[in-house]
C-alpha cells in the first residue's frame, strides 16, 4: 500500500447540459500540498465540492485513506451514494475552506468552532471547547472567541474558518481561493498560517491565484482548463518548463 491519504480519478460532472468536469484526478500523499489553478469557471470550485460530496459527482472514484466511496450506479441514472454516514465522514475528514468563510453569523467564533465536532464527531462541549481554544489559539484569534463574525476583520474570520476545519482533525484540508474575498492587506496574515499548515506536515488541496504560494509552499501543481487537467507538476516543473498554450497564457497574466 502506498501512504496515499485521497485518491481521486475520473470525475466528471454536468449541470444540465453543460459538462463541467471532464475526468478529473489528483493524488495526494500524507503531507502533500497541491495547487490548483485556472482561470474562471474552468471547475477548480465544482472540483474540490466533488471532492467532498457537496456536489455529488456523475462519475469517478473517490478513496480517503483506503477507503472508497461506494456509489450506486443504476443503468441511465445519476450516481446515489448506498450510504449518507459515509458520505458524512468523507465531508467530515476533508473539511473545507472557502472563499467567503462561511461562518455562522449568529454564533460566536468559539461556537463556531465547537459546532461540527459536537454534532458530527459526538465531542462533549468541554471537549469541543478545549480543542476549539487550541486551534483558536494556533490561528492567532484566541483573543476574538466571545466575537461574533461581524466583529472580526476578513483576515481573523477566515483565521477562525480555518480554526473550524482543523476541530475536525481532518486527514486533508481543501481550501477554495481562501485569500481571493481579502483586502489585500489581510491576505499575508492566512497565507502565513497556511505556510504553517504545509509546514506542520498536513496534507492540503488549495485552489488559489496566490503564485507565490503555489510556487514556494506546494509540491505540486495542477493547471485546469475547460474541466480538464490541462498541465500538471512539480512547482520547477511548472515555472521554469516549457510555458506554452493555456499554462503559458495564464501563467503571463498571473506570474509570481
Ligand atoms: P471556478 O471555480 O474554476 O471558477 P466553477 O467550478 O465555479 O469554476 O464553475 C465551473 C463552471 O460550472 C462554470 O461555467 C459555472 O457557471 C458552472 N457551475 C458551477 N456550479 C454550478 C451550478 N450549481 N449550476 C450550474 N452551473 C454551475
Ligand atoms: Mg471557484
Amino acid at each position: 500500500m502506498s501512504d496515499s491519504v485521497l485518491t481521486v480519478s475520473g470525475i466528471e460532472k454536468s449541470f444540465g447540459s453543460h459538462k463541467v468536469l471532464k475526468g478529473l484526478g489528483v493524488e495526494a500523499k500524507a503531507g502533500d500540498v497541491i495547487s490548483i489553478l485556472g482561470s474562471s469557471g474552468s471547475g477548480k470550485s465544482t472540483f474540490l465540492r466533488c471532492i467532498n460530496l457537496l456536489e455529488m459527482p456523475d462519475k469517478g472514484e473517490i478513496s480517503l485513506n483506503g477507503e472508497r466511496l461506494t456509489l450506486l450506479a443504476k443503468p441511465r441514472q445519476k450516481p446515489r451514494v448506498t450510504d449518507p454516514r459515509q458520505v458524512e465522514r468523507f465531508r467530515s475528514q476533508l473539511a473545507m475552506v472557502f472563499q467567503s468563510f462561511n461562518l455562522w453569523s449568529h454564533l460566536t467564533v468559539e461556537e463556531n468552532v465547537m459546532l461540527a465536532p459536537m454534532k458530527t464527531l459526538g465531542k462533549s462541549k468541554s471537549e469541543a471547547r478545549e480543542t476549539a481554544h487550541r486551534y483558536l489559539n494556533r490561528v492567532g484569534v484566541y483573543d476574538r472567541k466571545d466575537y461574533y463574525p461581524a466583529h472580526l476583520s476578513g483576515g481573523q474570520q477566515q483565521r477562525a474558518a480555518i480554526a473550524r476545519a482543523l476541530a475536525m482533525e481532518p486527514k486533508a484540508m481543501l481550501f477554495d481561493e481562501p485569500t481571493s474575498a481579502l483586502d489585500p492587506e489581510l491576505v499575508g496574515e492566512v497565507l502565513k498560517v497556511m505556510r504553517e499548515l504545509a509546514d506542520e506536515g498536513r496534507t492540503m488541496l488549495v485552489v488559489t491565484h496566490e503564485m507565490g504560494f503555489a510556487r514556494d509552499v506546494s509540491n505540486s501543481i495542477l493547471f485546469l482548463s475547460e474541466g480538464k487537467i490541462e498541465k500538471q507538476g512539480s512547482p520547477n516543473d511548472m515555472f521554469t518548463g516549457e510555458r506554452s498554450g493555456r499554462w503559458g497564457e495564464f501563467f503571463a497574466h498571473t506570474r509570481p
